[in-house]
Formats: structure tokens, sequence, C-alpha cells
């Protein structure tokens, strides 16, 4: 099996040795080799710090928002593609649209977003002169300017056309080029996405490196934005890199997240809002085998509804037919491989210490269209953990169909259970007594990206519990990595750079003025 390509200095570019074999999460033949042994990464940085850099400063927000658009538009033509690789990865059909069009979906969204709402200008002036004297002859001015540097996206396997492009757009529209590091599992399919779009986006607007990236960390500095997607762990140690604490390249995160769901104590069986958060915490489970960072990890309902809640989930995933993508009838594909498996079932086993299984097996499951064992296959496994005093249903992230139900007592214990998250992408609210929705909206906000309330009045229309917009923050304070990406224009400045400027009024209209 040959090694899969690297797009560097805009040609495709083949690692050498042996690299690491990337299986079928279906049937666990090897896909593709992954390696980046001899590529030369810093030839790829001056590239992207040359080539990119210069392409890109030549347009406005308004050209670069025109070349998203028709990256955006070349993916929606050869999406099938991207479908067919995905199911590789495990991943259903369904499961392959949250990733291939959400992504598409995001940079369309942010196209439009720059179309209506940046200059025709390459740089962004922020507000009216400041006065800063009496006589009117000295002011202030805020500026954003495009960073002398690149974007480099480090991402995780899950997401890898999404998670590349929603990093990828906001840098874009910068005017910052980009080179994604994707994940060894899914490499492949980021990597056809690139082939894609290469050639639609101006040069060294987009390489990608297929493999580790040894010594790139060194060749960033203050000019350069990291953007990191994956665990708690390799967050902390690249947040520990020279190049964000010495020489203060900007760094996001996005990291795990124990997100949690609350049943509000009025949805009783019968109310509308019971069946909601059923079906939203089913849902969760089983989209991409409940490999995302947003599922909801943690349901926490009153304690008088718990068994309740235990039989209305069990029911549902009792009708979830675990298989093939593809194979008729399937609605919850593979995990993206046999390691990650092991690594679930680990956490599962934690998880054991202090919450019972009340549905499914770690070990077992029925599987259609495919090998249980060869294929990376798990059952939903619904967790009870009645003692909510036991540390680890608010530590442990099982990245898998994994959800442990919680019970509370009151308001304040709930509230407080959430804090024991540290900090989520993530939470939703489903109840209809908006007293108790803002009491828990307001207690928990602190400690999440997000939150979504969802109602029988909203449910239609709702974009549901785990699906990040585009025009709205994505990322969490603390153990979620601390991070804010997309949130629509915000993201676009946060890879600006602002400089405050001071002199008189008409000097500095001069100066940003776009002649
Ligand atoms: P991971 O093991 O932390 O890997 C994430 C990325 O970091 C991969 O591309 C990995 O490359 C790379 N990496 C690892 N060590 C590195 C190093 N020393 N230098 C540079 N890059 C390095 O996470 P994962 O297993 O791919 O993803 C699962 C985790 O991501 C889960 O915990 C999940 O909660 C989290 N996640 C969070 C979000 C979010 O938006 N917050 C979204 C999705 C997933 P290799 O693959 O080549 O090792």
């Amino acid at each position: 099996m040959s090694i899969l390509e690297s797009y560097l200095e805009g040609m495709w570019r083949t690692g050498a040795g042996e690299g690491a074999a990337v299986a079928d999460a279906v049937t666990g033949e090897i896909v593709t080799r992954v390696s980046s042994e001899e590529l030369d990464l810093a030839a790829a940085v001056t590239y992207a710090r040359r080539t990119g850099l210069a392409a890109l400063g030549e347009l406005t927000f308004q050209q670069r928002a025109a070349a998203l658009k028709a990256a955006a538009l070349a993916l929606q033509e050869r999406k099938q593609e991207l479908y067919d690789l995905s199911a590789r990865a495990g991943a259903t059909r369904s499961d392959a649209a949250v990733d291939v069009d959400g992504g598409i979906g995001t940079v369309l969204v942010y196209s439009s977003l720059a179309r209506k709402g940046l200059p025709d200008h390459t740089l962004i002036v922020e507000d009216d002169p400041i006065p800063l004297g009496r006589g009117g002859t000295f002011a202030g001015r805020h500026v954003l300017t495009t960073p002398r540097g690149i974007s480099v996206q480090i991402n995780a396997f899950n997401f890898p056309v999404w998670g590349m492009l929603e990093k990828l757009a906001p840098a874009l529209l910068a005017g910052l080029p980009t080179i994604v590091k994707p994940a060894t599992p899914t490499a492949y399919i980021a990597a056809h996405a690139v082939h894609i779009i290469a050639d639609v986006l101006p040069p060294g607007a987009i390489q990608l490196v297929a493999g580790r990236v040894p010594g790139l960390f060194d060749l960033l500095g203050g000019q350069d934005h990291i953007g990191f997607t994956g665990s708690a762990a390799t967050a902390a140690q690249l947040r520990s890199d020279p190049a964000i604490t010495r020489r203060s390249a900007r760094f996001n995160a996005e990291a795990d997240s124990l997100n949690c769901s609350v049943l509000g104590p009025d949805a009783v069986p019968g109310e509308p809002e019971f069946e909601l958060f059923a079906d939203a915490l089913v849902t969760e489970m089983t989209v991409k085998a409940g490999q995302k960072c947003t599922a909801i990890r943690r349901a926490f309902v009153p304690v008088n509804l718990i068994d309740d809640v235990a039989a209305a989930i069990e029911a549902r995933l009792s009708q979830v037919l675990v298989g093939a993508p593809g194979v008729d009838g399937v609605t919850m594909g593979a995990l993206v491989g046999l390691a990650q498996r092991e690594d679930v079932r680990a956490a599962v086993a934690r998880l054991s210490g202090a919450a019972s299984i009340v549905f499914g097996d770690p070990r077992k499951v029925e599987v259609a269209g495919a090998d249980a064992e060869r294929g990376a296959f798990l059952s939903p496994l619904l967790l009870r953990a009645d003692d909510v005093d036991r540390p680890e249903p608010h530590e442990v992230e099982a990245f898998g169909p994994v959800s442990t139900l919680l019970p509370y007592r009151c308001s304040t214990e709930l509230i407080d259970l959430i804090a024991r998250g540290e900090g989520s992408l993530t939470g939703s609210v489903v109840s209809y007594d908006h007293d108790f929705v803002r009491r828990i909206v307001l207690g928990a906000a602190a400690h999440h990206g997000r939150i979504l309330v969802l109602d029988r009045d909203s449910a239609a229309e709702s974009t549901g519990h785990g699906t990040p917009m585009p025009q709205l923050v994505h990322g969490g304070p603390g153990r979620a990595g601390g991070g804010e990406e997309e949130g629509g224009l915000r993201a676009v400045h946060a890879h600006l750079r602002r400089t405050a400027l001071q002199g008189g009024p008409a000097t500095l209209d001069t100066i940003l003025s776009k002649e």
C-alpha cells in the first residue's frame, strides 16, 4: 500500500519510509500508509510565508470571500467521493453529511458573512476617531490588519473535512495561508478534500502534511496562529511549546469535554420535552458512533424521573442497528479504528467503577454486513451513576457511543454538578419551565461555550445539541481548551492583529482609506 501524499509548495509529495498503516474501520483492510519522513516542512513554511501570504495579501476581504465560495462549490460537486471515503472510516451516509455538508455549509456561511460584513479592503477599521485631546487635533482608532504569519491547524480524527474547513475559512478571510496537519486515522479524507480545492484557491493558501510534524513549531512565532483540535492531553503538551510560551504564537485549543444535557423537573413522561430529551440523547450517542466532541456525556435528570428516562432511552437504543455504512437499515457505523475502540472500552471500564451499565455490552454487539471483531464496532452504551459525587462521570471522556445518566435533586445541586465537568463545549437544557431554564442557563453559562435550550416551541427549527453553528462561538472554557472558534466574523477578527493608532484625525483617515 502506497504512502498518502502531502500537498506542499504547490505539489503532491510522498513521505519516506514504511509509514503508519491506516486500516478500514469496517473491514480492517489497510487503506493507506501515512508518513511525513523527509518532507521539507521548513520549505513549506517559507512557501506559505512568501507565496501564500503575498497571494492572499493582494486580495480584499470581498475577493477572499469569493475564493472561499468557489472552494465550497468545488467540494459540493464532488462530495460523493468524500462520502465514499468516509464510509471506510466507519461513517454512515448521514454521519458523512455532518462532516462533509457541515464543512461546505460552514465555508458558505463564512463567505456570505464576509461579503455582507467585511469591506472591499485589506484592513478593518473598528471605530470612529476617539478624541484624545480637547482641541480635536489628536485622536485614536483601532485597525485590524493581516499578520505577517501563517495558520497551522492540527485536527482531530473525527471531522476530517469540517474540522479543516471551519479553521481554513476564517484564516483565509483574514489573509493567512494555512498548513493543515490532519489526524492520521482520517488523513486520507482530508487530503482528498485538499485535492479538490487546492487549484481553486490562490497559490500557497493551503498546504497539507500527512503524518507527524517534528520541528514545525520551532518555525512558528508571534505572527502565527495555531488552531488545535484534539485531546486535552495533546493540547497541554502543545501549549507548553516555546512557540507559544516564549514567542507568543496565538494558540486556540478545542479539547475534549464532558458535555451535559439537563432534563427539567417539569418534563415528565407524556410532556413533549421528555421525548425531545430522549431523542436528543440517543442522537448524540449514535451519530458518528458518538465520536463527537460535543456529544452528551453526562445526562442529568430529576431523581424521581431517572427510571422512566432509562427505560425510554433503552427502548430507543434497542432500535439502533449497528453495521457497515451503506447496508440496509444500519443506523450506527463503526468507530474510526480498533485502537479507538480499545480506548473507549478502557474509558467505560473506568466509568463502570462509578456507574452501572443500563444498556449495551462493551464486548459484544450484533453487526449487520460486517465482522464485529475485524471492524471497529461497539454497542451504544448507556450508563447510570446514582452516586453523583464519584469523580469518574465528570472526568472520564469515553469518545464513542457512551453516555451516563446522573440524578439531581435540586437546581443548586445541579449547577454544582454541571461545574464539575470543569468547562465544556456545549450543554443543553430541555424544559418548558422558563424559570428553571433561566436559573440553569445563567448558573452554567460560565462553564460553557454554547448552551442550547430545547422545548416544544423551538424543536422543529432547532439545530440540535451537538451541532456547532458557524455563526456562533464554538469552544469552551477550562478542560474544553479555553478556545473560541467560529463565531461568525469574530473568528476572522481573531486571526487579525489589532493595533491602536494615534494621530491627527485627518492623518489617520488618510492612512486608513483604500487608496
Ligand atoms: P489527539 O490524539 O489529541 O490528536 C489530535 C491531533 O493532534 C492529531 O492530528 C494528532 O496527530 C496531533 N498530534 C498529536 N501529538 C502531536 C504533537 N506532538 N505535535 C503535533 N501534533 C500532534 O486527539 P484525537 O484522538 O485525534 O481526537 C479525539 C479527541 O479530540 C477527543 O478527546 C475529542 O474530545 C477531541 N475533540 C475535540 C473537538 C473540539 O472541537 N473541541 C473536536 C473533535 C475532537 P496524529 O493523529 O498523527 O497523532
